[in-house]
């Protein structure tokens, strides 16, 4: 009986070390002769693989990384070459450190490198991020824009300023006809917009148009986060955050304040449909009022505030 019980406790003590990557779950969709998306935990991952081996784009979140490279071997058991980082947040760079370790070249934006070494503070998250360790870093780092020639394919990535964050590229693959959005496109739900890394509403729509502007019907999007899309997806993204930006714009030249223009529900039409599964509709009005008013960090909402304003306003109507 009791060894019993100790084979319970050890079976489930075992369980629960191995739960995280257990729980993961990835998933590879083949676009082109070269081209595959992989989906597991944190950013979409893209993966070119071909006669010169393979690279990828992104590399989700640390923990997961040997499932991650599991997933990749299915699809070619031959070397990584290089990692090309969309931007610098922990869900697409988790793998650097392994990868980058075991000989791949790691490629990035300038900015991606400047933030990965030095400490990072973010307000929206309310965490603190220490500088990557040495092997995590981009050994090539780009200002414009950068061209990777390999597996038959000339691959452009492409930097626009002041995005999701302010090192944000898209990486187009003109032969297989895909663009790699990272964060600069949230597929399916409202998208997180980096103000405390230099990123702006504005940025994330120049994105999506410079996309587009690549783009054709038939041009398979990967988004950073959310299910594969095709262009008009894309369209679609860029036409609301086009119509809530505006929309709040009309709210702030009547004068209205942040607290009122969150109250008057700007974003109503799309609340139901992509505001319930991460980024609430009060932060993304945020995102756009700040975007709009070149506030650099976000705002956080303060309960105190809010019931101030209440108080006040019934003030005033008594
Ligand atoms: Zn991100």
């Amino acid at each position: 009986m009791r060894s019993l019980l100790l084979l319970a406790v050890l079976f489930a003590s075992i369980n629960g070390a191995f739960a995280q990557d257990k729980a993961v779950e990835f998933t590879t969709i083949q676009l082109s002769d070269t081209i595959y998306m992989l989906k597991g935990r944190g950013g979409n991952v893209g993966i070119s693989s071909g006669k010169d081996g393979l690279y990828i784009i992104d590399d989700q979140v640390k923990p997961v990384t040997a499932g991650l490279l599991k997933a990749i071997r299915k699809v070619s058991d031959k070397p990584i070459k290089f990692v090309i980082n969309t931007h610098y947040h922990a869900d697409h760079t988790g793998g650097n450190e392994a990868i980058g370790g075991a000989g791949a070249v790691i490629i990035a934006h300038d900015n991606i490198r400047k933030r990965m070494t030095t400490e990072q503070v973010s307000i929206f998250r309310n965490t603190t991020t220490p500088p990557y360790p040495k092997d995590a870093l981009p050994v090539v780092t780009f200002n414009d824009r950068m061209t990777l020639h390999f597996n038959g394919e000339s691959a452009t990535a492409y930097y626009v300023a002041s995005g999701h964050t302010d090192g944000d590229a898209i990486i187009h693959f003109p032969a297989s006809n895909v663009i790699h959005m990272g964060d600069m496109f949230f597929n399916g739900l409202y998208p997180y917009v980096d103000l405390d890394a230099g990123g702006s509403m504005q940025g994330i729509i120049e994105a999506a148009d410079l996309a587009l502007s690549l783009a054709d019907e038939s041009t398979r999007i990967i988004p950073g986060h959310g299910p594969l899309g095709m262009a008009e997806d894309l369209m679609n993204y860029r036409d609301y955050l086009i119509q809530a930006s505006t929309n709040v714009q009309l709210l702030i030249d009547e004068g209205k304040n942040l607290q009122q223009i969150i109250d008057a529900k700007p974003t109503s039409e799309w609340d139901e449909a992509l505001g319930k599964t991460w980024i609430t509709p009060p932060q993304f009005v945020t995102f756009i009022y700040n975007s709009l008013e070149g506030i650099p960090h976000f705002t956080p909402l303060k309960e105190e505030e809010k019931e101030e304003e209440k108080e006040e306003e019934k003030e005033k109507v008594e």
